[in-house]
């Protein structure tokens, strides 16, 4: 099933990012973790993608495991930064055989030993590149797109990113999905400026349960996303004690979704980081509100 049909429900409906094995030997159990998230009959499921290699040729397999083994409908991201024409080929192939029809089209980010390289003299710049290629394939994928509400930070400003972004959306993007937030607000304000930038595709929004104070310095330091005093006080208070935590992030993003849902937004992403016990929770409070 496409993504872009299933994201024409009228009800509340929430779906799964869950991440492949980076190496052979915990090859069983992440890719159990992932399935047991799979298990829970989410909208979709998807599945990233290593940008440098390494867990790339996983995320297939389990993509095509989720579908095959619990008939939810699943997505395989791909990056093109570190890649060549061929390899996109081969790998276009290869999800068009396990009988995938959904793709994350991305770029990825820049790795530390191309920072200095002119990226104009790539196969690939952006993710934009990717994209009008799969397009002039004709290949019937549906297309995801990545956003930033919070801008990305190559970009300069909003104003650019959101110009770039229309642009990948022009090139073939069906739906976009955002970079994970801790604001709602944040989200409403970024979907006024891009519907106001000619963007109407559906955008879902994407919610990171943080469930553990590793996973929070993680965060602060990747992502840079804004966290509101509240949550920040939750994390002073309970970062220290693991079960409390736990708690208190499901409570958190539980509510982060149950507001989206109120201002009648009706899909969310839930960037699961392949924890079964933190998304079948959070489903569990949300079971009469998700159809
Ligand atoms: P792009 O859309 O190419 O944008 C990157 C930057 O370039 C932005 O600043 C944009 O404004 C600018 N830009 C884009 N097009 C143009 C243009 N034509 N001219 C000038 N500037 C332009 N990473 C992984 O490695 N694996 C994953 O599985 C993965 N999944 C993700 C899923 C989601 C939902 C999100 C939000 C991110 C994900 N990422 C993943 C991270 C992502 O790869 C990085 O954020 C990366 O730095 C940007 O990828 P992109 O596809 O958004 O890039």
């Amino acid at each position: 099933m496409k993504i872009f049909e299933l994201l024409k429900n009228d009800k509340p409906s929430i779906s799964f990012e869950v991440f492949p094995p980076k190496q052979n030997s915990n090859y069983e159990s992440v890719k159990k973790a992932a399935m047991d998230v799979a298990a829970l009959k989410p909208n979709f499921v998807s599945v990233t993608y290593g940008a440098g290699g390494g867990t790339s040729e996983y995320t297939i397999n389990i993509a095509s495991d989720i579908q095959k083994n619990y008939g939810v409908t699943s997505m395989a991201h791909l990056t093109c930064i570190s890649s060549d024409r061929a390899t996109v080929s081969t790998q276009l192939e290869k999800i068009k055989a396990a009988g995938i029809e959904n793709i994350m089209a991305l770029r990825g980010d820049i790795p530390e030993d191309m920072k200095d390289c002119d990226l104009s003299t790539l196969d690939y710049t952006h993710a934009t590149d990717m994209i009008r290629e799969i397009r002039s394939k004709g290949y019937d994928f549906c297309l995801g797109g990545a956003c930033y509400p919070e801008c990305h930070p190559d970009s300069a400003n909003q104003k650019e990113d959101l110009q770039a972004l229309k642009e990948k959306v022009d090139a073939g993007v069906d739906f976009l999905t955002t970079q994970m937030i801790f604001d709602n607000d944040l989200f409403f304000n970024f979907m006024y400026k891009l519907r106001n930038s000619g963007v109407f595709v559906p955008v879902v929004p994407g919610i990171m349960p943080i469930t553990n104070a590793k996973q929070l310095a993680r965060i602060k330091t990747l992502s840079g996303a804004y966290m509101p005093r509240k949550f920040v006080n939750l994390c002073d208070r309970f970062g220290d004690d693991k079960q409390s935590m736990v708690q208190a992030g499901i409570a958190y993003a539980t509510e982060q979704i149950i507001d989206l849902f109120a201002n009648g937004i009706n899909n969310v992403h839930i960037y699961t980081m392949n924890n079964p016990q933190v998304a079948a929770k959070i489903q569990e409070n949300l079971s009469s509100i998700i159809g």
